[in-house]
């Protein structure tokens, strides 16, 4: 039995985790299990699963977390403290599914266990990557990329030289305004936004494809987990969503790996690594499907592709900043203070600032500079969306 734990249980990856868990209950046995503010949720999955620990990020909700479990074996405990207690728990396995570079923390300490860290939150590589590669090499923690496209490339990867790949390529759907005319863009609400043609994700992840920061997240991811060279990391627009990452060699050739938009393909390999196991993930009917499209994404539909590229050239804590400013940038947005098209100017104009007075590029990547980065990037985007609303 492998010991593991989910973080970020309730959200939609960690649902899914756990869907594949309840298939296979006799190859795991659930350590600990975090969530945010749906603690009946949480409550419901620690004891039906058998955990040991359940832990909100919400400490105002622990004790409606402790009246959910009473009666129960299972332990509860809230707070950062504690979901990084939950990560340390000892366990082979853990899957990283909290949204946001709040699930940086967390991770570090599952990679400081020793366990494989099954990594659906790219938050964790684009704030951290040189800290977080780092530290799963000295503590010989292996991690195993969940994000889909990630996890494809992976795949496509496993038995071939890296030094031989030319070029990659991740494939994007375009998200909700693929096809909207670009005049109305700036108009669009975070319910329009929230909206995906393919996938069924959460909120925050499904706004981020409308405006592709998710794809600028996950170029920087690519560059970070395996090495490669900004020039080498292509996006498609490929609205079907069925070919997820393709990975190019020296000889011409391509290897892509297609499937259909259901992360319990993603999750399911990474649980099972290095075996294949069998999957509850439908089979492709390739003449059903008819056709596969492919075109170039248009920079002014989505200018964080532009920004992911600067990102991945300077690296240092630039990424940190980025993904910082974009959580703000989002937060705005859904709160209504901001428009859509807004995200990406106050992201570019939180960077400018910010590497205007700070070293970012240069500077060391640990955990203290990090969060720092992360600090300063938040409070001079609340002040961009301050002074455009004033
Ligand atoms: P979600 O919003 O559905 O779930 C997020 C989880 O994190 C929930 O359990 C929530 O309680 C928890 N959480 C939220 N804020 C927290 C905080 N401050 N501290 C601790 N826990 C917190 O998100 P999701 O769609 O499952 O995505 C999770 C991660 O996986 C994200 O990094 C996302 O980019 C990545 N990802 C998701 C998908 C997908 O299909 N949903 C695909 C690829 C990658
Ligand atoms: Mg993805």
């Amino acid at each position: 039995m492998k010991r593991i734990s989910i973080l970020g249980a309730t959200g939609s990856i960690g649902q899914s985790t756990i869907d594949l868990v309840r298939r296979d209950p006799t190859s795991f046995q659930v350590v600990a299990l975090t969530g945010g503010q749906n603690v009946a949720r949480l409550a419901s999955d620690a004891i039906s699963l058998g955990a040991e620990l359940a832990v909100t990020a919400d400490e105002s909700r622990l004790g409606d977390l402790r009246a959910a479990l009473e009666g129960s074996d299972v332990a509860a405990a809230a707070g950062e403290t504690a979901l990084i207690e939950a990560a340390e728990r000892p366990a082979q396995w853990v899957m990283s599914a909290i949204v946001g570079a709040a699930g940086l923390r967390p991770g570090l300490a599952a990679i400081a266990q020793g366990a494989t860290l099954a990594l659906a939150n790219k938050e964790t590589l684009v704030a951290a990557g040189p800290l977080v590669m780092a530290e799963a090499r000295r503590h010989g923690a292996r991690i195993l990329p969940v994000d889909s496209e990630h996890s494809a490339i992976f795949q496509a990867l496993r038995g071939e030289d890296a030094a031989a790949v030319s070029r990659v390529v991740i494939t994007a759907s375009g998200g909700a305004f693929r096809d909207w005319p670009l005049e109305d863009l700036a108009g669009a609400t975070p319910e329009q936004a929230a909206t995906h043609p393919n996938w069924d994700m959460g909120q925050r992840i499904t706004i981020d494809s409308a405006s592709m920061f998710n794809k600028a997240l996950e170029m920087i991811e690519t560059r970070e987990f395996f090495g490669f060279q900004p020039d080498q990391i292509e996006v498609v627009v490929h609205p079907e969503s069925l070919v997820h990452a393709l990975v190019g060699f020296c000889d011409g050739g391509m290897i892509a790996h297609v499937g259909p938009p259901d992360m319990r393909h993603a999750i399911g390999y990474a649980m099972y690594w290095p075996e294949r196991r069998a999957l509850p993930v439908d089979a492709l009917d390739l003449a059903a499907v008819g056709q596969l499209s492919f075109r170039a994404p248009d920079l002014r539909r989505y200018p964080a592709l532009r920004l992911a590229r600067a990102v991945m050239e300077a690296r240092g804590l630039t990424g940190a900043a980025f993904n910082a400013a974009k959580e703000r940038a989002l937060d705005h947005f859904v709160a209504g203070r901001i428009g859509f098209c807004d995200m990406c100017a106050v992201v570019e104009e939180t960077l400018s600032r910010l590497s205007a007075a700070e070293n970012l590029s240069d500077a060391a990547c640990t955990l203290e500079t990090v969060l720092r980065a992360d600090h300063l990037a938040r409070e001079r985007a609340d002040r961009v969306v301050e002074e455009r609303a004033g």
